[in-house]
């Protein structure tokens, strides 16, 4: 069994040589004396920005730290091989929580999604139909109260989530600018997202002049992925009453002291409403966004990227990509196919 070991706890950047490869031997069936047990065979494993805190000594944080020595573990679709639970049979397709490992014996089976849909991509519910996806809808139907007309302004706007807000905003009636991190990516943003405008964050010398030139009239909501300058910049162009959904900062996770954003006052001025959330508080709306999405991807109304890393020993160099940029959509990492 291949697995995917931390090394030991990350400071900076994280590097592919923070983790290695190694392989255990698992038995391929459930241990008897563990009602809840699940074995699965991992199909996709999901990148996701916020390993990286879990790679240092957290305390007090919602998630627990990655154990030097032993496999990361993550989001990821797998198939079930056998199981010790009532709710789950050999042959099942599920997503949820598993090990960055060919096989993971997962223990906590309530963090599993059953999968329903199987006439779209299974990768899926590594991005659009999983993690992220509930993240986009939660994150801006649920936290940003959006109206129809209204201006979008989002960041890290072609990844795993910032794709989705952006095309559920058009979907609504929105006026929606994304920013991203290469000219490509702006591309995509404006010619298969159907964004209204989007614009390189790296070539723009002054953030604020940039969203001034972009939103002369100021942004209603801004979904927040990337936190620092930009987000300071975003707070001299709010309207009045709007509304900032913080999703993340990926720009402060491998910073040793975050930096600081000066223009917070506008929260006072402009009566803005800035909200921080997190996915898993959200995840009984699962099946009503199911409702919703599967249509919208049948009928092609939204479309989904992904960037697919081969095989379990190209996983570590696909999640650092992460935090340069490297990935373009949803990072996923194929460990088999069947
Ligand atoms: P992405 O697929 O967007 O991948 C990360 C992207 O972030 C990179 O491709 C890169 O794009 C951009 N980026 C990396 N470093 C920087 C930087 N220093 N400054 C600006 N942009 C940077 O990731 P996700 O869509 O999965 O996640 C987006 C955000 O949502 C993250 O902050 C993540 O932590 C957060 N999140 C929060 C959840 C919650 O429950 N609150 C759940 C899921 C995600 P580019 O080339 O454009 O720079």
């Amino acid at each position: 069994n291949k697995q995917v070991i931390l090394n030991n706890y990350v400071s900076g950047f994280p590097k592919e040589s923070d983790m290695s490869m190694a392989s255990n031997t698992i038995e391929l069936k459930v241990p008897e004396d563990d009602s809840n047990a699940v074995l699965l065979k991992n199909l996709y494993l999901s990148c996701d920005p916020y390993m990286r805190p879990r790679m240092q000594k957290l305390e007090g944080s919602y998630v627990e730290s990655f154990k030097p020595g032993s496999p990361i573990s993550g989001y990821g679709v797998g198939k079930v091989l056998d199981s010790a639970h009532e709710g789950f049979k050999k042959g099942d397709l599920v997503w949820g929580f598993t090990g960055w490992e060919e096989y993971s014996l997962v223990t906590t089976p309530q963090s599993l999604f059953k999968i329903q849909h199987t006439d779209v991509p299974l990768s899926y519910y590594t991005g659009i139909l999983g993690m992220p996806g509930m993240t986009a809808y939660a994150g801006f139907y649920e936290v940003c109260y959006p109206k129809a007309g209204e201006y979008v302004f989002v960041s890290a706007a072609s990844g795993a989530v910032g794709q989705l807000v952006g095309q559920f905003a058009k979907l609504l009636g929105c006026y929606v600018v994304g920013s991203a991190g290469s000219k490509d990516k702006v591309d995509f943003l404006k010619n298969k997202f159907g964004f209204d405008d989007a614009f390189n964050y790296k070539e723009e010398e002054d953030l604020n002049a940039a969203l001034k030139r972009y939103f002369p009239e100021g942004i209603d909501i801004y979904f927040e992925n990337v936190g620092g300058k930009m987000l300071d910049a975003v707070l001299l162009n709010m309207r009045l009453r709007g509304r900032i959904a913080v999703c993340g900062m990926i720009s402060q996770y491998n910073l040793d002291k975050p930096e600081g954003v000066c223009n917070v006052m506008n929260l006072i001025f402009k009566r803005i409403r800035m909200e921080g959330f997190l996915v898993s508080d959200y995840y009984h709306l699962y099946p009503k966004y199911l409702e919703m999405i599967i249509p919208y991807i049948k009928e092609g109304k939204v479309v989904y990227v992904e960037d697919t890393a081969e095989g379990l020993e190209n996983a570590p160099a696909a999640l650092v990509g992460l935090f340069s940029g490297q990935n373009f959509g949803k990072q996923v990492v194929a460990v088999s196919r069947e």
